[in-house]
């Protein structure tokens, strides 16, 4: 039987992205989809404190199980930044203001070690259940690749020669931050 699953966003790429990781099993409907237009507060300082955020959000408003994810890429010779703030490094969302002030404050930088993490909260009959997802690389020095978003141009995962960027969209689903979470949650969802 199919389940109906709220993911508690607006982002195409990432409804489109998660979709495809969860079908055939689940209908993932996202905000639009349940008629929630607000834009939900992430006020929180971490990751989790974030997704959790959105999840309680649609689950006391709505009262339908619901996962949110919340992402972001950890530059480790930033003291992690953007982290949280990676949606907005530059003080705008856009994309490409974002990569390019990251790829100036790693000018001379030889520690180009970064990593993408996804933490994912589930509201399941009032319980919180979090689930993380991790994928190591570098930052190249130069953007190359024209798939993706965010600061996929600029992500080389370990053991590959390209960006997420040059990858196809079902490769870096197999190997995502956010795959990798949402497989976690997928394998308690199917207990
Ligand atoms: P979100 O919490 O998933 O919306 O991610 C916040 C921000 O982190 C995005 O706006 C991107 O800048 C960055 N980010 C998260 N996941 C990815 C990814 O898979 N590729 C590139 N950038 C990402």
């Amino acid at each position: 039987m199919i389940q109906k699953l709220v993911f508690a966003t607006n982002n195409q790429h990432k409804t489109a992205e998660v979709a495809k990781i969860l079908a055939p099993n689940y209908e993932v409907l996202n905000l639009k989809d349940i008629n929630c237009l607000v834009d939900i507060p992430e006020t929180g300082d971490t990751f989790v404190e974030n997704a959790t955020l959105k999840s309680t959000y649609v689950f006391e408003n709505f009262g339908l199980d619901c996962f949110a994810d919340d992402s972001g890429l950890e530059v480790e010779a930033l003291n992690n930044e953007p982290g949280i703030y990676s949606a907005r490094y530059s003080g705008v969302k856009d994309d490409t203001t974002n990569l390019q002030l990251l790829l100036k404050n790693m000018e001379g930088q030889t520690n180009r070690k970064a990593r993408f993490k996804t933490v994912i909260s589930l509201l399941k009959n009032g319980e919180n259940h979090l689930f993380e997802g991790v994928i190591e690389g570098t930052i190249t020095l130069n953007p190359s690749g024209t798939n993706g978003f965010g600061y996929d141009p600029i992500f080389k995962p370990n053991g590959y020669n390209i960006t997420f960027a040059e990858m196809d969209m079902a490769e870096k689903n197999k190997i995502s931050h956010r795959a990798l979470a949402m497989q976690k949650l997928i394998e308690f969802l199917k207990k």
